[in-house]
């Protein structure tokens, strides 16, 4: 049996056949391909476009949803912290503020005599709250010995504010009175409303000896006799 390596020839045009045959399966299969390609292309584009107003609504809805529980959970904690006033005691009070520069404000302006300076440096200070709370005493202090009155165990409360119109809307909030103060002590509350902007020693001084006169009768005076007193106070304190 001759052995040929070379098809014959009608083994040649049927390979030639069978593979034109196959090309073209192939050219039809890519074409297939491209279309489904292109349809799926159009498809997810057109369903992209149906969808996508619904899908960017409800998007919308839940950014704002989520927008509107951030916004509260903000609003409740900036209430929260702007409510929450911070506080630190001296011997005789408990003085409430809302931040440092409040502090800052109110040991700047309070300028003490030379002989309160003198007993300032006495006491041991380390922050802006030491040195408040050492002058609010050493002022407390001088209120009652040029007053004589030295009332046993009082204590009250200072709240700070940073200008006399803080302190005015706090007060109309309270009492629901206009007033043009920029100190203020009550007595029904035992507080002392002071703009940190206008607290000097006089005008501390002079609330000081509101709050003496206040505690030293166990009948308060007639509102003249405290204003009288507090004035007597506010005019001696740098004796
Ligand atoms: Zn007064």
């Amino acid at each position: 049996m001759p052995f040929s390596f070379l098809p014959e020839k009608n083994n040649i045009l049927s390979f030639c056949v069978r593979v034109r045959s196959y090309l073209r399966n192939i050219c039809v299969f890519t074409s297939m391909l491209q279309v489904t390609h292109k349809s799926c292309q159009v498809e997810l584009t057109s369903g992209y476009h149906k969808k996508s107003p619904v899908k960017r609504r409800l998007n919308r809805v839940r950014r704002s949803r989520i927008g509107n529980i951030a916004g509260v959970i903000c609003i409740l904690l900036c209430s929260v912290i702007g409510a929450e006033a911070q506080e630190f005691t001296t011997s005789y009070a408990v003085v409430q503020y809302d931040n440092i520069k409040q502090l800052q404000r109110l040991n700047n302006n309070l300028f003490l005599s030379r002989e309160m300076s003198f007993e300032l440096r006495k006491r041991e200070i380390i922050t802006v709250q030491n040195e408040i709370a050492a002058k609010v005493d050493i002022i407390i202090e001088k209120a009652q010995k040029v007053s004589a009155m030295r009332p046993p165990n009082f204590h009250f409360t200072i709240r700070l504010f940073s200008s006399a119109k803080d302190a005015q809307t706090a007060l109309f909030k309270r009492y629901n009175k206009k007033v043009k103060y920029i100190s203020f002590y009550s007595r029904r509350d035992n507080l002392l409303y002071l703009s940190v902007r206008d607290a000097d020693l006089h005008v501390v001084a002079h609330e000081f000896g509101h709050v003496v006169v206040e505690h030293y009768f166990n009948r308060a005076p007639p509102v003249q006799m405290h204003e009288v007193m507090a004035q007597y106070v506010e005019t001696h304190i740098t004796d």
